[in-house]
């Protein structure tokens, strides 16, 4: 039997190379993208996969990733990130362009160029990482929770217009993930991300990995809509409980 093949958007850091690997060794053929391909080579050598540099933020660079792919059962729409923690009075419009670029307009260009071949697949997943914050808020979080509430709303009518296809469609919404995530948000200050998890446990990529597979092993008729996934120490985007 042929092996299925997983596309992995973002597989450079964080949750999607979690993903790749957990795919990789759950026997799925993977195929990974980013735009640091360096890292990117050396992560797909290491686990078997074929890297593919990818923007999702150029039209063009999608194209050619999609073409490259070929055929897709499974994509992980995971690139994304967050650029600032500035309240709205003083928040910057370049921040809130690249989160929309990247995390909405960059998932529905890659959802776009894979759903052919997902529907052709006749078993076909589409994954998509948001967050909790496409349904929670936090003060100087309006940019990045603007974006993820946007890509829940790209998820949630995939799902509409995808009824009757056999294709899946799920969001896995993680809370706290301690990966390169805040580093990039406060621009490389490694103290200012750090503090983010400063007391408490956050989840690893490798937790949030664990519950993609998961939901892709389900049998094809069951459709898990929707996985929040948090720390035992967070509550809501707010109420994080930090040991002194
Ligand atoms: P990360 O460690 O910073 O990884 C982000 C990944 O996205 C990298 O591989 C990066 O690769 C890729 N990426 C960023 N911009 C891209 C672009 N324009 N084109 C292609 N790839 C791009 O962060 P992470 O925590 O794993 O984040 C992964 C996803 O989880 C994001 O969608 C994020 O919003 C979501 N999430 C994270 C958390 C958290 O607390 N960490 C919580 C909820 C949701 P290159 O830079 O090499 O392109």
């Amino acid at each position: 039997m042929s092996r299925r093949t997983a596309v992995v958007t973002g597989a450079s850091a964080g949750i999607g190379e979690a993903t790749a690997r957990a795919l990789a060794a759950a026997g799925y053929e993977v195929v990974v993208g980013a735009r640091r391909t360096e890292r990117l080579q050396a992560i797909a050598e290491e686990i078997g996969a074929r890297a593919l540099e990818l923007d999702v933020r150029d039209e063009a660079s999608v194209e050619r990733f999609a073409t490259a792919a070929g055929a897709a059962e499974v994509l992980v729409n995971n690139a994304g990130l967050s650029r600032g923690l500035d309240p709205v009075a003083r928040t910057l419009s370049e921040h809130w362009i690249e989160m929309y670029e990247t995390n909405v307009l960059g998932a529905m260009r890659v959802a776009r160029a894979f759903i052919p071949r997902l529907v052709e697949s006749g078993n076909g997943h589409l994954v998509n990482v948001g967050s909790t914050a496409g349904f929670e808020v936090y003060p100087g979080g309006a940019g990045y929770t603007a974006s993820k509430h946007g890509l829940r709303a790209l998820t949630r009518t995939l799902r509409l217009e995808l009824l009757g296809e056999p294709v899946r469609v799920t969001e896995v919404s993680p809370g706290l993930v301690e990966t390169e995530f805040s580093q990039v948000r406060f621009d490389g200050d490694a103290e200012r991300a750090r503090a983010v998890y400063a007391g408490m446990r956050p989840l690893t990529a490798a937790d949030v990995a664990e519950c993609v597979v998961w939901v892709l092993a389900r049998p094809a008729h069951v459709n898990i809509d929707e996985i929040v996934v948090r720390p035992r120490d967070q509550a809501t985007s707010t109420a994080v409980y930090r040991r002194p």
